[in-house]
Order: C-alpha cells, then sequence, then structure tokens
C-alpha cells in the first residue's frame, strides 16, 4: 500500500486510481440517464473539483452541456472556519437552467448549502450536486444531501485527486486517509 507523509502526518491509500475511476463512471451513467434531453450547466467548485471534474465530464454519454468555474474557500489546513469566500464568483448565466455542482467532497454540507441558495437566488431552474466524496455523520445542512455520489465515507481528513493539504498534494492520482 502506498503512503504519503505531509506535514508532519502519515496518509494511506485509501482509493487506488482504478477503484476511483470506478466510481467516477457510476456517477457519470446516473447523470447520462437523468440528462440525456436537458442541456445542464455544470459549476465546478474550484479548486478541489477539477480532477473529479475532468474525469466526470469526459465519462458522460449523450449529455449536450457548459461547464463554468466557481472558486470559494471555506477551509484552512483540516479545520471549517465556517464562512465561504467567493474568490472567483460566478461568471455565467444559471437563471432559467439545470445546474449541476460538481464538488470534491462534501463535509458539514456549509458550502453546498450557501452554493445551492446563491444559485436559486439567481434563478436556476434546478440545482442538483455531483460530488466525489460524501461525510453523511458530518452533514449539517439537509438540502447540502447529494443527488450523485462517487462515494460514502466516514469522518476522517482526506488528500489527493484534487484534494489537498493546505494546497499541496492535489496532483496525487489516488485519495489517502489520515493515520493517527
Ligand atoms: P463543507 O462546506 O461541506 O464543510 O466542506 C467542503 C469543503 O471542505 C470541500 O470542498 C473541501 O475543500 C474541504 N474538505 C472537507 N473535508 C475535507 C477532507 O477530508 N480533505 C480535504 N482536503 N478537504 C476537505
Amino acid at each position: 500500500m502506498r503512503t504519503i507523509d505531509e506535514q508532519g502526518y502519515h496518509f494511506e491509500e485509501w482509493l487506488t486510481p482504478t477503484q476511483i475511476a470506478k466510481d467516477v463512471q457510476q456517477v457519470a451513467n446516473q447523470i447520462s440517464a437523468d440528462y440525456k434531453d436537458k442541456e445542464p450547466l455544470f459549476v465546478v467548485v474550484l479548486n478541489g473539483a477539477f480532477v473529479f471534474a475532468a474525469d466526470l465530464l469526459r465519462a458522460l454519454e449523450d449529455v449536450r452541456c457548459e461547464v463554468t468555474f466557481i472558486r470559494v474557500s471555506s477551509y484552512y489546513g483540516m479545520a471549517s472556519t465556517g464562512q465561504l469566500e467567493f474568490i472567483v464568483p460566478l461568471q455565467q448565466v444559471v437563471d432559467q437552467r439545470d445546474v449541476i455542482i460538481i464538488e470534491d467532497i462534501i463535509d458539514t454540507g456549509l458550502t453546498i448549502h450557501q452554493l445551492k441558495a446563491h444559485m436559486r437566488a439567481h434563478g436556476a431552474t434546478s440545482v442538483r450536486v455531483a460530488t466525489m466524496l460524501f461525510k453523511p455523520n458530518k452533514l449539517e445542512y439537509d438540502d447540502a444531501k447529494p443527488e450523485y455520489v462517487g462515494r460514502e465515507m466516514t469522518d476522517e481528513f482526506v488528500i489527493g485527486y484534487g484534494l489537498d493539504f493546505d494546497g499541496f498534494v492535489r496532483n496525487l492520482d489516488a485519495i489517502y486517509k489520515v493515520k493517527e
């Protein structure tokens, strides 16, 4: 098993690239089935979701779509600050669009809770969420429960496949879990 040492913490490989690819394909299949006759607008939440989004969007079948990006920040180190900051705001009109937000991971759900409200306030017809990882035990906002999930997990801190540790290790091809 591969391991990574980062900033004094020890991480062990949890999902291999092969396992990730299977999870992503399963999410893509569900979205393809649900949006075949629609023209959704995907809103990719930077920075973390860029790797998942690139794989997910290319795995879709027969979905005519647009893709845009938004950048928010709520985390420093391993803890949420509770405040969502719009670093790159929404640059595409979401009015009367079927929006699918692409996230890397849902933890408390604060980010998605606020982003959904933001999309609705700007007139989106529908807003759904696709996330690579979901920590259901930590969810604090009911409306942040994602419709499309790569994999549910317990409460540990994970890195890799777009997920960072203070800006580093996003480029790892697998997902690693911190070990105490
Ligand atoms: P939420 O708003 O749902 O509490 O947190 C969502 C954001 O927190 C994610 O987009 C991600 O940036 C960060 N986050 C939550 N859990 C983890 C984790 O286990 N590892 C990393 N690297 N980031 C996380």
